[in-house]
């Protein structure tokens, strides 16, 4: 079974200003690698949807997804982009990339799981685990992974989902979402300190965090992965996996200080994949998260998606 790759042109269009690292060239240096690359000819190209918004209220609070759709509304009627925290807005591009991106994420989960493809990669933007129950933050506006993972439990009725976040960045939004959900086991690895200064005591016993100092490089984050990571994801048996596949603890990145290379990211994939082909049917539904040095995110999202299509 081939593996999807989900995008949208709409998630080229939401742009927070220049300069800003969050930017539309990201998806095209992932696409113009993957091609060059000749990888393009081992996915199975799939639209991303727009999301229904009634989806998100399994991980966003009711209101907030209310408030949010009418400040977009208003952003896309006037024109004027709004700032929500000081380094996300909202343009009048935002709110279709922003639902692209996360009806790709639960799209992606139901072809996983009617057995249409083998797993899938969402190439999409704006990323989403900063995003909490209530809250726009850190480049993020609704929580594409949470989303998904909820709807996999409520909707498709699994009864345990596994989380694994490689992001440079505490995902707090996805632990903020997750916390306490015994259906859910969630474990990441980040650089602390760093934005956004959280996850050095977990919020939930279904929580579990590995913070790092900078200038970890890759040996330590293998040996770390398969001291804590690994035996908690096979006792838990997860019936999916959902990634938070962000790309900006590469040595290259310059929004955080760690030293990832392509072969810790196809390493780590790997890992994943074994837990995911042990326990899971091998279901894995991937969604980009950080990335912003655009040469190393698009060899790193290569890396990554060689071993979800087995080339
Ligand atoms: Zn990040």
């Amino acid at each position: 079974m081939p593996t999807a790759f989900y995008s949208h042109p709409d998630c080229r269009r939401h742009h927070m200003g220049r300069g800003h690292p969050e930017c539309p060239e990201r998806l095209d240096a992932i696409d113009d690698f993957l091609l060059a690359s000749g990888l393009d000819v081992a996915l199975e190209r799939r639209e991303a949807p727009l999301l229904d918004l009634r989806v998100a209220g399994c991980a966003h609070e009711s209101n907030y997804v209310a408030e949010l759709r009418e400040l977009m509304e208003q952003v896309a009627s006037t024109g004027e982009p709004r700032a929500l925290d000081p380094d996300t807005s909202a343009h009048p591009g935002t709110w279709p990339a922003v639902q692209r991106a996360a009806g790709a994420a639960v799209a992606a989960t139901d072809a996983v799981i009617k057995g249409e493809v083998e797993n899938a990669f969402c190439s999409v933007r704006p990323p989403g685990h900063h995003a909490t129950r209530a809250q726009a933050m850190g480049f993020c506006f609704l929580n594409n992974v949470a989303i998904a993972a909820r709807h996999a439990l409520d909707v498709h009725g699994l009864q345990r989902v596994a989380v694994v976040d490689f992001d440079v960045h505490h995902g707090n939004g996805t632990e903020d979402i997750l916390a306490g959900d015994e259906r859910a086991l969630m474990v990441g690895i980040f650089q602390h300190p760093l934005y956004p200064g959280s996850g050095g005591v977990p919020l939930g016993t279904n929580m579990l965090n590995l913070p790092i100092p900078p200038y970890t490089r890759g040996a330590e984050v293998r040996l770390l992965i398969d001291q804590h990571w690994m035996p908690r994801l096979e006792e838990f048996k997860p019936q999916m996996i959902f990634i938070s596949a962000g790309f900006d603890a590469h040595r290259d990145d310059e929004l955080g200080q760690l030293g990832l290379v392509e072969a810790d990211y196809e390493w780590i994939t790997r890992r994943i994949k074994a837990v995911a082909d042990r326990h899971a049917e091998g279901r894995i539904v991937s969604c980009l998260e950080g990335g912003y040095d655009l040469g190393a995110l698009a060899r790193s999202v290569a890396a990554h998606l060689r071993v979800l299509a087995g080339v």
